[in-house]
C-alpha cells in the first residue's frame, strides 16, 4: 500500500530539451543531468562521428555556427539551475588545445573536470565527468572517439565511467573545427569568453582560467547589456561600506576594493535590483561567488569547507552567525529567494555551527 503523501511528483522542468530515445532520469536532488543522449548514439565505437556531419559551413560561417553553438549548449535542466559541466569541459579542452593537444582522453581529464566541478560547481556531487565527456556530443562541437569496437553499454542509456575508461575514448573538437582553430587562436579565446561570461560571475574567470591553463586576450567580449547603474544603487543601499567588514576605503572621492554582487548570480537569471545585491569588498565577493559564505535570513554562515589561520578567522570567521550589514532601505533587504538561490547553487555545504547569543 502506498501512503498517501509519500510519492512526490516533481514539475516538469522547463527548456528541457530531448532527443529520442533520451531517458529521464534526473531528479531534483540528483546530479545535475543536463545532458540529452547524443543523436544516434548507441554506445558503438565511432558514435562520436556524429559531430563531424553536424557543420554545413565553412571559414567565417563555421566560426559564427561554432560560438552559436557554444551559447546554446543544450541542458537537460536549466531554468535557475546552474549547469557548469558542459562548459568546464569546454574550457579545459580550450586549454588544452592552446597547448597544441586536440584531442583529451578521458583518463587524464577525469579527475582534472570532477575537480573544476567540485571547485566551480554547485554542490550536487557526486560529480559525474563523464557525463558531459559524453553527451557534449548532442552540441555537435564534439566527438568522443572509442578505441574499442565492442559494444560497451545499452541502447539508449549513458556510459559510465568505467566504460568510457575501459574504450579508452579521447574527445576533441571535430575536424572542421580542428582547422579553424589552429587558424583563428581568437576565436579560442571569443569562445572561452561566452563561456565565463554565460555561466560564472566575473570574480571567478580568472580563478577559472588558470585552473585549466587558459590564456585568452580581453579583446573580445559578447557581453550581453548590464544595467550600468546597478554597482552604483548597491553601494549607495549600503552606503559605500562592505556589507560583512565594513570597509569603506577612499582615495579622495574615489571608492576603493569595493564591488556590487549579485546574490542570485546574473548568469543564473537574478535580477539587477537591489534585494538581489550586496555591497561587498572584493575578497567577500570572491569568497561569496566561491561559496565559502551563505545568507541565511540575513545571517553570515561559513562553510565548513573554508578553513585558514589566522587571516581567515579575522576576515571571515568572526563574522560567523553574525547579521549582515543593513541597507539604508527596508525594501532592500536581500531577498530570501535570492538568498535561497545562493545556499543551494552556491554555497559549499555544511554551514559551521553556531551558538545563538
Ligand atoms: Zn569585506
Amino acid at each position: 500500500m502506498v501512503t498517501p503523501g509519500r510519492i512526490q511528483r516533481r514539475p516538469i522542468a522547463k527548456n528541457v530539451e530531448m532527443t529520442p530515445g533520451s531517458e529521464q532520469q534526473g531528479e531534483a536532488d540528483a546530479p545535475l543531468w543536463d545532458y540529452p543522449a547524443p543523436a544516434g548514439s548507441n554506445g558503438r565505437a565511432g558514435s562520436g562521428k556524429v559531430a563531424e556531419r553536424g557543420f554545413r559551413s565553412n571559414g567565417d560561417d563555421l566560426a559564427t555556427e561554432f560560438l552559436q553553438r557554444i551559447d546554446s549548449l543544450k541542458f537537460w535542466k536549466r531554468g535557475e539551475k546552474r549547469a557548469p559541466h558542459k562548459p568546464l569541459l569546454l574550457l579545459l579542452a580550450l586549454g588544452e588545445f592552446q597547448r597544441g593537444n586536440d584531442s583529451i582522453s578521458f583518463a587524464d581529464c577525469k579527475d582534472r573536470l570532477a575537480n573544476l566541478l567540485r571547485e566551480f560547481g554547485p554542490n550536487r556531487g557526486p560529480y559525474r565527468p563523464e557525463y558531459p565527456f559524453w553527451h557534449l556530443q548532442s552540441d555537435q562541437i564534439w566527438n568522443a572517439h572509442l578505441a574499442s569496437s565492442r559494444k560497451l553499454w545499452s541502447e539508449g542509456s549513458s556510459p559510465s565511467a568505467k566504460a568510457l575508461l575501459d574504450a579508452q575514448t579521447a574527445g576533441g573538437f571535430p575536424e572542421p573545427l580542428v582547422q579553424l582553430l589552429r587558424a583563428s587562436p581568437r576565436l579560442v579565446s571569443e569562445a572561452a569568453q561566452r563561456l565565463l561570461e554565460r555561466h560564472f560571475p566575473e570574480t571567478l574567470h580568472p580563478d577559472i582560467l588558470a585552473a585549466v591553463g587558459l590564456e585568452i586576450g580581453r579583446q573580445s567580449s559578447s557581453r550581453k547589456a548590464r544595467d550600468p547603474r546597478f554597482r552604483e544603487r548597491i553601494l549607495v543601499a549600503y552606503q559605500y561600506a562592505c556589507a560583512v567588514c565594513d570597509l569603506d576605503i577612499r582615495i579622495g572621492n574615489a571608492t576603493v576594493g569595493l564591488e556590487a554582487a549579485h546574490i542570485q548570480w546574473h548568469q543564473a537569471g537574478g535580477p539587477d535590483i537591489e534585494p538581489n545585491g550586496l555591497a561587498l569588498c572584493t575578497l567577500h565577493h570572491k569568497l561569496f561567488d566561491l561559496g565559502a559564505f551563505t545568507l541565511e535570513n540575513r545571517l553570515m554562515l561559513v562553510s565548513e569547507h573554508a578553513h585558514g589561520g589566522r587571516q581567515f578567522e579575522e576576515s571571515l570567521l568572526r563574522y560567523h552567525g553574525r547579521p549582515i550589514k543593513s541597507p539604508i532601505r527596508l525594501d532592500h533587504v536581500p531577498g530570501h529567494g535570492y538568498s535561497n538561490w545562493h545556499r543551494k547553487e552556491v554555497f559549499k555545504p555544511d554551514p559551521r555551527p553556531y551558538v545563538v547569543s
